[in-house]
């Protein structure tokens, strides 16, 4: 990682993410890394729903998104198998 270029905390996300999070999801678009190919939410396979939603490309079975309940708390993972993000269930 860079040193010598400057960041801010995580903190400045939280105005960008709650704006993306509450909008209607099947309005949202997705592009594959794996294929090119890309559409809207609705055109994904997804499988589930134990252990977790597993969303992948219809045109090369990439994973696109992962959605997991653990008690009182859902993480997301968005386009593969790099981190996931944990949320607080409502
Ligand atoms: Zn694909």
């Amino acid at each position: 990682m860079p040193q010598n270029i400057s960041h801010r905390d995580g903190n400045c996300l939280a105005g960008p993410l709650s704006e993306i999070l509450s909008v209607e999801p099947t309005a949202a678009w997705w592009r594959c890394p794996g294929c090119g190919g890309s559409g809207p939410l609705a055109r994904l396979h997804v499988y589930g729903p134990e252990p977790g939603l597993t969303a992948r490309c219809p045109g090369c079975d990439h994973v696109a998104l992962r959605m997991v309940h653990e008690e009182g708390h859902i993480w997301l993972t968005l386009g593969g198998e790099v981190g996931a993000f944990r949320f607080q269930a409502p």
